[in-house]
């Protein structure tokens, strides 16, 4: 292989990744589309597809850090089935250390090529911060989310800014910030709107 071969095969395996993380959202989003006006979910959860994932194993196209809110269930907000995402649920999406290793786990063994963190609208960790709530029991959970939002006092805003903080957690782990640096990784931070439904991917200047 000459030079000029290698490079040209390198950049078009950066195209192909990139064009991998695009397809992804892409799926996501018009997955959502199509929530917002069914009435039940319509991932494919059948034998055969069970039967085939633990045969050939699982190959999610996507990893999604969301909260543990019983409204925010992302393979229905995607309308997406078995074996598609790999979903990481904490309430408060918030990164410690357990999220960040499945994170690493779903982008360096599985090859996910994007990474969304979905904050929601409504978000009951988000306003037991805003009001103050002081149960120590709570801290790894409050601790983060009050560091990210710092004097804001807007809900909505707040899970934004408490979604970008996230993300910006998970670019501290170096290996994940390497793959973004080098387009092998989408990360994107989405706000979860859970009276209408609709998934809006953020701005990362939210912050
Ligand atoms: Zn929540």
């Amino acid at each position: 292989m000459t030079l000029v071969n290698c490079f040209d095969s390198i950049r078009l395996e950066l195209i192909t990744m990139k064009k991998k993380a695009l397809d992804a959202l892409n799926r996501l989003l018009s997955g959502n589309v199509e929530y917002l006006n069914a009435k039940v979910a319509q991932g494919d959860v059948s034998p055969d597809l069970r039967q085939r994932l633990c045969d050939e194993g699982q190959k999610p196209y996507a990893a999604i850090v969301a909260c543990s809110d019983s409204r925010v269930v992302p393979e229905d907000i995607f309308m997406r089935s078995l074996g598609e995402l790999f979903v990481i649920r904490v309430a408060g999406n918030v990164i410690g250390e357990t999220q960040a290793a499945s994170v690493t786990y779903a982008v360096q063994h599985l090859g996910v090529p994007l990474v969304m963190v979905l904050g929601h609208t409504h978000c009951g960790a988000i306003s037991a911060v805003l009001e103050g709530c002081d149960d120590e029991a709570l801290n790894p959970l409050s601790r983060p989310i009050a560091n990210a939002i710092g004097s804001v006092k807007d809900p909505d805003e707040a899970s934004a800014l408490n979604a970008v903080n996230a993300l910006k957690e998970l670019r501290c782990i170096s290996d994940i910030a390497a793959m973004e640096e080098q387009e092998e990784l989408l990360l994107l931070p989405a706000l979860y709107h859970t009276d209408s439904g609709k998934v809006e991917v953020l701005e990362e200047d939210h912050a």
